[in-house]
């Protein structure tokens, strides 16, 4: 890895083009583009493409996951208009890196991954970049994690079929939930907000994820399979 901790790398310009670069993309919330301009993403990407770590794209992170899109990201931050004060959950760890942003704008994240050896390299990350209000927990995201609930939002970062109904339990009233949702091998990107027993949902358009793999998700074997998912 290269150098580590919170502002105390040289990657610090690099973080300014990548914030202006979201900027120019309509990405408008001072408070994510803070975060992004904060958090050390070079952690988080596998030491081989720390050159690539500020570009605006997609990377692969091994066992056929990938870290996000930074500007993707950045637009579903935006949209879970966070307080500042509640509890988010985060299903898809992958990295650790949406969830070292979501650190930034909320005191108490908790993040779950459906794979072990990813779990435990985003759990080293995060203390690389002195992140400490993130609880990283390995299992089936779809499920949600009761103990912790109800949460301000919740933010799926793989694509299901639909989404998780124990998520949509899992949200406090007011809260909301970020997921993108597979129609055939399109994805499109959805928002739901709870009132109430009443759960509003907009379409904010067409997203690329990877395939969200649990009880409320896909099944395994299309996935790991890499058999097409309809
Ligand atoms: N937010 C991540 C990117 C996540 S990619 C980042 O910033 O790097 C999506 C992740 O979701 C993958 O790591 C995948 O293994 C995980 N995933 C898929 N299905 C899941 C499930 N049911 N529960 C938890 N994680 C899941």
């Amino acid at each position: 890895m290269a150098a580590r901790g919170l502002g105390s790398d040289s990657f610090g310009g690099y973080r300014a083009r990548l914030v202006e670069d979201l900027r120019a993309k309509g990405i408008r919330d001072l408070a994510v583009l803070q975060a992004v301009g904060e958090v050390p993403r070079h952690l988080f990407v596998p030491d081989v493409l720390t050159h690539q770590a500020y570009d605006d794209t997609s990377l692969p992170i091994g066992h056929g996951q990938t870290i996000s899109q930074p500007s993707t990201q950045a637009l579903y931050l935006q949209a879970l208009e966070l307080s500042g004060r509640g509890r988010v959950l985060e299903i898809g760890t992958g990295s650790g890196y949406q969830a070292a942003l979501l650190a930034r704008l909320s005191p108490d994240v908790v993040t779950i991954e459906r794979l072990g050896p990813l779990a435990r390299v985003a759990k080293e990350a995060l203390a690389a970049a002195g992140v400490r209000n993130v609880l990283v927990i390995t299992g089936d995201g779809t499920i949600g994690w009761r103990p912790l609930a109800p949460y301000e939002a919740i933010v799926v970062a793989a694509a299901g079929p639909s989404v998780p109904a124990p998520l949509l339990d899992q949200l406090e009233d007011g809260g909301r939930l970020v997921a993108p949702v597979a129609q055939g091998r399109a994805q499109s990107l959805v928002r739901v907000t709870r009132r109430g027993e009443t759960f509003e949902r907009e379409d904010l358009g067409p997203v690329q994820f990877v395939p969200l793999i649990g009880r409320h998700g896909f099944p395994r074997e299309a996935a790991d399979e890499g058999k097409p998912r309809t």
